[in-house]
């Protein structure tokens, strides 16, 4: 993935450093909010509430139905108040990307913090003009018959792809599926990892 690293970045970093320390320095933000709302998205959400629906999903047929048609009922069963969520399966005819091709509109309260290259000019072109070869460099071949589908993300709805479940996983417990069900694979840039392997 390092190759989706603009320029633009080191840009945006800077200025977000000299906001912040001018908001410091005055007094408006309390020295530790920065830090909190980081560690609140980085050990409380993240892709947790994503990958858990996912695993949920993947055991519960009637729940999979739900996070499909109706996705605001399915995440406050799993504790999470969220309306803003589509998900979308993948199949053995569908595969599902997501991407934001306007600026980068993600769904934090479900997936935690975007990766950098979410946010690149390149990924967001790409992802639209040439999804299959942009999925290949990133190391997912999707089979020449299976369509791709592209959803663009916007800030009034994001999207969440479900992925195919991986061979040898029948019988797992959700908290067996859950270390499988990677950020990656929750945007399709990726499959979830192979049973045997986490
Ligand atoms: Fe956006």
């Amino acid at each position: 993935m390092g190759k989706f690293h603009p320029n633009v970045d080191k840009y945006v970093v800077s200025r977000v450093r000299a906001l912040e320390s001018i908001l410091l320095d005055r007094g408006i933000l309390p020295a530790d909010a920065v830090d909190r709302i980081v560690q609140m998205y980085e050990s409380d959400t993240g892709p947790q509430y994503g990958a858990r629906a996912v695993a949920k999903a993947w055991t519960n047929p009637t729940f999979k139905r739900r996070l499909l048609t109706n996705s605001t009922a399915a995440l406050s069963e799993l504790g999470l108040e969220y309306d803003q969520l589509i998900v979308v399966e993948n199949t053995d005819a569908v595969h599902n990307l997501v991407v934001c091709t306007l600026c980068s509109c993600y769904p934090w309260p479900v997936l935690g913090f975007p990766p950098n290259w979410y946010k690149s000019p390149a990924y967001r072109a790409r992802a639209v003009s040439e999804p299959r070869a942009l999925l290949k460099e990133l190391g997912l071949e999707v089979p020449s018959e299976r369509e791709i589908r592209v959803w663009d993300s916007s800030s009034e709805m994001r999207y969440m792809v479900l992925p195919q479940k991986p061979d040898g996983v029948d019988g797992f417990t959700e908290e067996r599926l859950l270390p499988l069900i990677t950020r990656d694979s929750l945007i399709g840039v990726a499959t979830p990892l192979p049973a045997g392997g986490a």
